[in-house]
């Protein structure tokens, strides 16, 4: 990274090992895990917190992601919830005093079909009733906002219509990442990076602490914020998950005139494009289908994922691939995430983020850092883990940014 040097944070970090004891541990330093330890720190007064990853922080997928930002989700409780989200994203600059580059640029959701037409049409109407900016749109529309797209689809995939989230946005993701932990360690909370987490202190049944590679740490809670790593470290607990790990990979081209304006998805074609910040187009589709931890690119995937995206820009074959990257994600069975008590008093978990858990670091934390403080946070009540005991499943079609 060597944009914008000038305006990168200072990271007060503390010196020495953790301390032996902490009211919270928290495991994982990706956007989650800091996020809740910002917000118990700045919302609740709640400082004796140690936030500990196993390499640096941003590492995992909240420094891998595609960076979208949007709340035009499939049930009622996902719109309220990510739509809360991308509020506070747009008050974080003011909030942190940190630039993350937050960019409003409106998403457009190709339909290729009558049958999808009228699924975003569906969407756009249950978003609109949730309190999100969501319409309708024909093809002039689309290409007013997108001039660059072929509205024929090279023929074989025309497009209908679209939903248009009009609060679709981006923002730099390791700048949140930082943002949160600036704020965090700020108001005291610690930060151990290059400190894995190697087993869980227990009690009979309960989770009194962690061991790491500098020792034993005892905790009144420890919070699970691990990525697709999480079945190992929930495991430990004995907590079974129905969450399974997926790769997602993703890539860019070469810079290309400023000049691409909204984030574009295609609901049939499954792929998404947007405009970096540096003027690399950065294109993703859906996870791989076989559960993996592997963090390697496939030429099935960049060859697979170009020919849809030049099929709609053409433009784009005139470009080339300059990176691509992998990373593991904690897909659940239901497409929710899910926060909160696991069943194990002490241990606490914020998992199945999936491909879409960028956008819900904010909201995330806040209402986990709220559930630790407080006992009760109605807006995640829905995302708990007892929701599959109780048959009560958050079966969300809208989760990834491809459907
Ligand atoms: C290619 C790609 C594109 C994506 N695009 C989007 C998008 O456009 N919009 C969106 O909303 N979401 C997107 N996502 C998903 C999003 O990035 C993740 O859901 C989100 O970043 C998860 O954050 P997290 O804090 O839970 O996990 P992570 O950021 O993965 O952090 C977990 C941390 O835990 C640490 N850790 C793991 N095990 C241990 C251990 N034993 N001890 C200590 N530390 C440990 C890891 O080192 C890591 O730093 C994308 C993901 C990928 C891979």
């Amino acid at each position: 990274m060597n944009e914008f040097v000038e305006t990168l944070l200072d990271l007060p970090w503390q010196v020495g090992d953790p301390k032996p004891a902490y009211d919270v541990v928290i495991i994982g330093a990706g956007g989650h895990g800091l996020a809740t330890a910002y917000y118990l720190a700045t919302r609740h007064g709640i400082t004796n917190v140690c936030v500990l990853d196993s390499n640096f922080i941003g590492s995992g997928n909240s420094g891998r992601n595609t960076t979208i930002i949007r709340s035009n989700y499939g049930i009622p409780e996902s719109v309220a919830f990510y739509q809360h989200s991308l509020e506070m994203y747009q008050r974080l600059e003011d909030e942190t005093g940190c630039w993350i580059m937050h960019s409003q640029k409106g998403q457009i959701w190709l339909a290729h079909s009558v049958s999808t037409a009228r699924t975003e049409q569906t969407r756009a109407l249950m978003n609109q009733a949730m309190g999100a900016k969501t319409d309708y749109i024909g093809p002039k529309e689309i290409k007013d906002l997108c001039p660059q797209i072929d509205l024929s689809g090279g023929g074989r995939y025309p497009v209908h219509g679209a939903s248009y989230h009009h609060e679709g946005a981006t923002a730099r993701h390791d700048r949140v990442v930082w943002a949160y932990a600036q704020g965090a360690l700020r108001a005291g909370v610690h930060v151990h990076q290059h400190t894995p987490v190697t087993g869980l202190l227990m009690d009979g049944d309960r989770v009194t602490g962690v061991q790491t590679s500098k020792g034993n740490i005892s905790a009144g809670t420890v919070i699970s914020a691990v990525g697709g790593n999480v079945t190992t470290v929930a495991n430990w607990a004995g907590v079974r998950l129905p969450i399974r790990t997926h790769a997602l990979q993703a890539f860019v081209t070469n810079a290309h005139a400023q000049e691409f304006a909204p984030i574009v998805s295609s609901n049939d074609l499954v792929f998404y494009v947007s405009q970096t910040p540096r003027g690399q187009m950065l294109i993703g589709a859906e996870y791989d289908r076989f559960a993996s931890y592997r963090q390697a690119t496939s030429f099935a995937y960049l060859q697979a994922c170009s020919k849809k995206s030049i099929t709609m820009f053409p433009f784009l074959s005139k470009l080339r691939i300059m990176r691509s990257w992998t990373g593991i994600c904690d897909v659940s069975t239901d497409f929710s995430p899910i926060m909160g008590d696991t069943g194990v008093p002490g241990f606490m978990i914020s998992t199945g983020w999936g491909t879409w858990g960028f956008k819900a670091i904010p909201a995330g934390g806040e209402q986990l850092a709220q559930l630790v403080a407080t006992g009760s946070a109605p807006l995640i009540e829905p995302f708990g883990l007892d929701r599959f005991a109780k048959e009560a499943a958050m079966a969300d079609p809208s989760s990834a940014g491809t459907r």
